[in-house]
């Protein structure tokens, strides 16, 4: 055991940070400087980096990597009525992409579908495209453009307030990777130093080709031995010739790896991306005697082996801990 480790409290002391300094009543004006793919190759999707300008509103300066800002789309709904906001995580550090706070980031994916029922009575017969209002409107926009902006939203999804009591593993898939980009740059390319606490993340795809930030984040655990990145890939072999897996398939393929790690008081785990993420994670923690570390069980499943965990249970019993941070939906 390091000194880091002994010393370390379970429970973190999340960073300050503001919230809601622009409603949406009154959406503030920023100006698009950057939109680029993030992608790592040819995809059926499309996922941007886009960087926006926030200077001179109450937004600058005032983020913290893990929060999400407010979009408000230009034009009506159905209905008339002028479309609400949607949110987006924030993808850039705590000191902006200019290092001031000045222009922060995201990562859209564009919504595009065929229509299909959403509610009852919709026509299940009808299957033109559907395509999203927000992250269409997102994606479409260029350098120059204006785009109105609320913010920040969320105060549970942070780093600490002292980032080096603690190590990191991070769980993602899609474009939840978009606060790990931000948390990993805050963590590794902070202007007062690196952060040297171990930082491991892992990034579910699809395919290879739809892995998003790939070349920053290999980048970052060149230049850095505490931070390894580990792209999992649902649909295709892996390398040994293995099915495809889940995030936590293949945490628990390697707990060779990770045991230690997931046993130490030091470690955080954050989940960012799909609904559905923290099913596995949870029974994994079960399954391996560490939920109590990162979970609250409740009374009435106590004395269920979690390896029998149903769903349900999961679902309306089980909740994360203080040191299990989930931003999924
Ligand atoms: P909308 O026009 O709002 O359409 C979506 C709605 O249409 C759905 O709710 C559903 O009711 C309906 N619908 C969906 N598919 C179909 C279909 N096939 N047929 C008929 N109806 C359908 N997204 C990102 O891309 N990147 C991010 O970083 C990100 N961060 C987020 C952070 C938070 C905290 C939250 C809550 C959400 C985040 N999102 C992110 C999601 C984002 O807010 C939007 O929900 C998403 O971009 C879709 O918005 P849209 O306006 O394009 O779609
Ligand atoms: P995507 O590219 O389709 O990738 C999702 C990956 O996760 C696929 O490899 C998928 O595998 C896998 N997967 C499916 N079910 C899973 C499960 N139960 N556990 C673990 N992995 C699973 O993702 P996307 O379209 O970008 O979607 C990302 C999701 O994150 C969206 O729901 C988005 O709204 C959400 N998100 C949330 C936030 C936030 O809350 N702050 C921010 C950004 C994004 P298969 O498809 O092969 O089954």
């Amino acid at each position: 055991m390091n000194d880091a480790l002994s010393t370390a409290t379970d429970e973190p002391i999340l960073a300050d940070c503001s919230i809601h300094l622009v409603g949406p009543s009154e959406p503030v004006t920023g100006r698009v400087v950057g939109s680029a793919s993030c992608m790592k190759g040819k995809s059926a999707s499309f996922v941007r980096h886009v960087s926006i300008d926030v200077s001179g509103t109450p937004l600058e300066g005032r983020f913290r990597a893990g929060q999400s800002f407010g979009v408000v789309p230009p034009g009506v709904d159905e209905k008339g009525r002028p479309h609400k906001l949607r949110l987006y995580s924030l993808a850039s550090p705590s000191f902006g992409e200019d290092g001031a706070g000045r222009v922060i980031s995201t990562t859209p994916k564009r919504l595009i579908a065929e229509r299909s029922p959403q509610r009852t009575g919709d026509d299940p017969s009808d299957h033109r495209l559907f395509v999203g209002v927000c992250s269409n409107h997102l994606c479409d926009l260029r350098p120059g453009d204006e785009v109105r902006l609320t913010g920040p939203s969320g105060k549970r999804f942070l780093l600490p307030a002292d980032p080096s009591r603690h190590d990191y593993l991070f769980l993602s898939t899609g474009t939840g990777i978009a606060p790990f980009r931000g948390m990993a740059l805050e963590l590794l390319r902070h202007p007062s130093g690196p952060c040297r606490s171990r930082v491991e993340l892992l990034m579910g795809s699809p395919y290879a080709s739809d892995l998003l930030y790939d070349d920053l984040l290999r980048g970052l655990a060149r230049e850095h031995p505490n931070f390894a990145y580990h792209p999992v890939i649902s649909r295709e072999r892996r390398e040994d010739g293995g099915p495809g897996e889940y995030v936590h398939q293949f945490l628990e393929r390697r707990l060779d790896r990770f045991r230690e790690m997931l046993e130490s008081p030091r470690t955080l785990i954050y989940v960012c991306g799909l609904a559905g993420m923290q099913t596995g994670l949870f029974r994994l923690l079960g399954r391996i005697g560490l939920a109590d570390r990162y979970l609250r069980i409740a009374e009435e499943i106590a004395g269920v082996d979690p390896a029998q965990w149903t769903d349900e249970q999961i679902h309306r019993r089980v909740r994360h801990g203080p040191r299990c941070m989930m931003e999924v939906y």
